[in-house]
């Protein structure tokens, strides 16, 4: 039976710490404010967004709400990011997604001043990822890192397979894997007997958006299966991207859904808002 890797405990830890951080910072004189724009009302995104000011009050960052009206336009939006962009005093800023579809994402997400950009989705970011170099990371996959590490679970040297190729979550979970010296393979939709592949994994991560696709016929004995997934069953229960039942048997560690990478993602967009400070 699998160890279970406790999200939960990890992602109180870490914002624990940036607490302490937070506090030694304003010792010093140095606040830290993150800019926190919504347009609409999408219900989901209320949630999401008062999760993340709950998440600033509790490691004492100051957050400034924009709660604009579904009719915003893409320019007066543009215009609120190039304010925030300008102002000093502001040391991050999110954009809340999805926006209305009158709105062109990616021309708002590319506004943002990348050493604002605390989601890490800018291309700036994402090139400095790639190359190396020290930029805001994306949340969910740093957070996947967290866990093993966390965990005292080694990556250098191991087969890790990832499966799926978003931007937000496959490829820069590649792309962290490999800096921390793993080797690492992408499965996504025309991945050939994709089986084969997943069960040469040591680490094994999956993104691929579908309730419980990975049962243990995907995995190798011993292996660590880290669960991306989210998605809300007819029984209003949480579930993964991981037959979490068989795989369980077979994997050493698994995370739970919840529990597992979720709490993660914010406990990380946190660590780039401290970090966000010496920009
Ligand atoms: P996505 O954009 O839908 O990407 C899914 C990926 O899986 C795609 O690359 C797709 O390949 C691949 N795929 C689909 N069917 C496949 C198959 N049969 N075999 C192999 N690959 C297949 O999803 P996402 O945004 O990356 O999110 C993935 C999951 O993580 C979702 O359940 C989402 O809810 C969850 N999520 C959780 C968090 C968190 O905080 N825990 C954050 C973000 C996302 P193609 O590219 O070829 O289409």
């Amino acid at each position: 039976m699998a160890q279970l890797i406790d999200g939960k405990k990890i992602s109180a830890e870490i914002k624990d710490e940036l607490k302490e951080k937070v506090a030694a910072l304003k010792a010093e004189g140095r606040e830290i404010t993150l800019a926190v724009i919504q347009v609409g009302n999408d219900k989901a995104s209320t949630v999401y967004v008062g999760n993340k000011k709950k998440a600033c009050e509790y490691i004492g960052v100051r957050s400034l709400a924009y709660e604009l009206p579904e009719e915003t336009t893409e320019e007066e939006l543009l215009n609120l990011v190039k304010e925030l962009n300008a102002r000093k005093d502001v040391n991050g800023i999110l954009v809340q997604l999805p926006l209305p579809a009158h709105i062109y994402e990616d021309r708002i997400l590319l506004a943002i001043d990348p050493d604002k950009d605390v989601d890490g989705f800018h291309p700036v970011n994402v090139g400095r990822l790639w190359i190396g170099e020290e930029g805001f990371l994306s949340c969910t996959p740093a957070g996947v890192i967290q866990l093993l590490k966390r965990t005292g679970i080694e990556i250098s040297g191991k087969n890790c397979v990832v499966i799926g190729r978003s931007n937000i979550v496959g490829k820069p979970m590649a792309a962290l894997l490999l800096r921390e010296n793993g080797t690492v393979t992408i499965c996504h939709s025309r991945t050939k007997n994709l089986a084969e592949v997943t069960k040469q994994a040591d680490i094994l991560v999956v993104a691929i958006g579908k309730p419980n696709y990975i049962t243990a016929d995907y995995v190798k004995e011993g292996a660590v299966v880290i669960d991306v997934g989210i998605h809300r069953n007819a029984d209003n229960k949480l579930t993964g991207d991981v037959d979490f039942e068989s795989v369980s048997e077979k994997a050493s560690y698994i995370t739970p859904v919840p529990g597992g990478v979720g709490p993660m993602t914010i406990a990380m967009l946190m660590c780039n808002v401290v970090r966000s400070v010496g920009k």
